[in-house]
């Protein structure tokens, strides 16, 4: 399969690697959004997370929340982003599943993660009735 993170779990190009047991593998995303932004995926390829097993899923969060907790310390983060894009409408542009970790250090950090007030747009009730 022609996947650049798997490419990665397999040695067979370079990656920062931050932590690797028998189920994932972290490494430092290329980008560095922040410093320290990290990537931790599955060796098993998914697409993204909607098609990863549970318990995979369950591992690779576990993971990123023993990773978010050590950058606390190793970084001085002082918050993060802990987040997946699902597929090219929502950002995602590697299809194999990745949880990206974020640290932010201030409030002038260059990356800005806004969500949009729409409640002058969109009914709560009429959502509900959609998705309960
Ligand atoms: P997405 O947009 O799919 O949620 O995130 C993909 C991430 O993978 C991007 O942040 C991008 O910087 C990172 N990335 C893409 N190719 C490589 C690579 O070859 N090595 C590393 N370390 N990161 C990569
Ligand atoms: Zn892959």
């Amino acid at each position: 399969m022609d996947c650049i993170f798997c490419k990665i779990i397999n040695k067979e190009i370079p990656g920062k690697i931050v932590y690797e047991d028998d189920v994932c593998l972290a490494f430092l995303d290329l980008s560095q959004t922040t410093l320290g932004h990290t990537l931790v995926i599955p060796k098993k390829h998914y697409d993204s997370i909607l098609e990863c097993d549970k318990d995979t899923l369950g591992h690779v969060m576990n993971v990123a929340k023993d990773i978010a907790n050590s950058y606390e310390l190793k970084l001085n983060a002082k918050g993060f982003n802990i987040l997946t894009n699902v597929h090219e409408v929502a950002g995602q542009t590697v299809h194999h599943f990745h949880v990206h970790i974020i640290p932010r250090y201030d409030t002038t950090d260059t990356i800005e993660i806004n969500f949009k007030d729409n409640q002058d747009v969109y009914d709560l009730d009429e959502i509900l009735a959609k998705v309960k």
